[in-house]
């Protein structure tokens, strides 16, 4: 069996920067389990995994055009501070959660000024190249339900 769409795959994997430094890893949790072909996960890891079988570990490295993406100036935007009035612990460097036009949004606030606050819209990996080490722990047919909700149901997957 080899990954294809609509198979359901499990993964170990450790996702480092360009600096070495490991952002996130399944070492010790259970494997990431996700919905090949359903954008689960981000296009260039997806393509990777591609025709991979169980047991095969391997190194993919995706750029941010097939990542998070490149980033992006326009993201970043300044409000009115007042508007922000409700927030307690303001402060440079958290993240907020904030309404926007394309729905509820995580915002870095890269800066605080007397009257006016600046706020960062990019993902945190946007413009970084990602470096994956996978390991394809399993390999199933995902059910008709699976295929339609677009994920994985189950251990390691959504719960309803
Ligand atoms: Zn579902």
């Amino acid at each position: 069996m080899v990954i294809a769409k609509d198979f359901v795959v499990e993964i170990d994997y450790t996702l480092t920067n360009n600096e070495g430094e490991v952002l996130d890893s399944s070492n010790g949790r259970e494997p990431l389990a996700y919905l090949h072909g359903h954008k689960n996960i981000v296009a260039g890891l997806e393509k990777d995994l591609e025709g991979k079988k169980i047991g095969e570990a391997f190194k993919s490295v995706v750029t941010p055009l097939e990542g998070y993406g490149e980033l992006n100036s326009q993201l970043v935007t300044q409000v009115p501070k007042e508007e922000l009035a409700s927030i307690p612990d303001l402060k440079e460097g958290i993240s907020i959660q904030a309404q926007s036009s394309n729905g509820v949004q995580i915002f870095k606030i890269i800066k605080i000024e007397e009257d006016k606050v600046t706020l960062d819209g990019n993902h945190p990996l946007a413009g970084q190249t990602l470096y994956f080490d996978v390991n394809v722990k399993s390999i199933r047919e995902a059910t008709s339900e699976e295929i339609s909700h677009g994920h994985v149901h189950g251990p390691g997957g959504h719960h309803h």
